[in-house]
C-alpha cells in the first residue's frame, strides 16, 4: 500500500424529499440520527476516510439538500458519480414509484460506469410498511443494482450500506484506473468539509454550491 495516496469516490444520494438522504449522509458521517432533520439548502458534500483492502478511499457524499423537492437537480450534482443510491421510504409508496418511473431516468441520463444502489429506508417503522422488500430487490435486479434494508437510525445498517457499494465499485473497476489520486495536503483542506453541516447557516445565500 502507498501511503501517501489517497483514492476518492464521490457517491450520491437520489430521491424524493423526506425519504432520508440528509439522516443517512449524517448517520454515517457523524454516527448520529437527528430525530428533526432541518431542511438543507443548496446540495453539500460530507467526507470520510476509509480502508478498502489496503487502500485509504475518501468518500465524498454529496446530498441534493432540497433541489429534489422541484425536481431540478443541478447537472454538477450527478456528474461524475462513482456510486448513486437511490433512496424511499418502507412507508411511502410514492416515494418508490417516483424511482421507478422517475429519478432512474435521471440518472440514467447523467450517469455512467457507476455501481447502483436502491436503499428502503425507515426499516425501523417496518409496523408501517407500504412498499414489500421483494419489490424493491425485484427492482434493483431490474436495474442491475443492489438492494439494501435501512434505517437512518441504525448506524450499522447504514455503514453496511456506504462500504458494501465502495467495495462492490473497487471489485467491479478498481481504483488506480480512473481515479484522481489526492495528496494527504488536499485531503486535509477536503476533509474540512465534514463540518459543514454544523454550519448550514453559512449556506443560507447560497443558491446552490453545485454550480
Ligand atoms: P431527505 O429530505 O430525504 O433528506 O430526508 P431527511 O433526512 O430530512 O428526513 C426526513 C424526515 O424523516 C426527518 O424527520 C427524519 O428524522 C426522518 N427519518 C429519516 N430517516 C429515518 C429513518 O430511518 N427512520 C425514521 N423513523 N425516521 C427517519
Ligand atoms: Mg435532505
Amino acid at each position: 500500500m502507498n501511503d501517501d495516496n489517497i483514492y476518492s469516490l464521490k457517491i450520491t444520494l437520489v430521491g424524493e424529499s423526506t425519504v432520508g438522504k440528509s439522516s443517512i449522509i449524517y448517520q454515517f458521517i457523524n454516527k448520529t440520527f437527528l430525530e428533526n432533520s432541518f431542511a438543507t439548502i443548496g446540495c453539500d458534500k460530507f467526507s470520510k476516510t476509509i480502508k478498502i483492502k489496503n487502500n485509504k478511499i475518501l468518500l465524498n457524499l454529496w446530498d441534493s439538500a432540497g433541489q429534489e423537492r422541484f425536481k431540478s437537480l443541478s447537472p454538477m450534482f450527478l456528474k461524475g458519480s462513482n456510486i448513486v443510491i437511490l433512496v424511499y421510504d418502507i412507508t411511502n409508496a410514492e416515494s418508490f414509484e417516483k424511482l421507478e418511473n422517475y429519478w432512474i431516468n435521471v440518472v440514467k441520463d447523467n450517469t455512467e460506469n457507476i455501481i447502483l444502489g436502491i436503499a428502503g429506508n425507515k426499516i425501523d417503522l417496518y409496523e408501517k410498511e407500504k412498499v414489500n422488500e421483494e419489490i424493491g430487490r425485484k427492482f434493483a435486479e431490474k436495474e442491475n443494482g443492489f438492494f439494501f434494508n435501512v434505517s437512518a437510525k441504525n448506524y450499522q445498517s447504514i455503514e453496511i450500506l456506504i462500504i458494501q457499494l465502495a467495495t462492490l465499485y473497487y471489485d467491479k473497476y478498481g481504483f488506480e484506473n480512473d481515479l484522481k489520486e489526492y495528496s494527504f495536503l488536499t485531503y486535509d483542506l477536503i476533509s474540512q468539509d465534514n463540518n459543514s453541516f454544523h454550519n448550514q447557516s453559512k449556506f443560507k445565500n447560497k443558491k446552490s454550491c453545485c454550480n
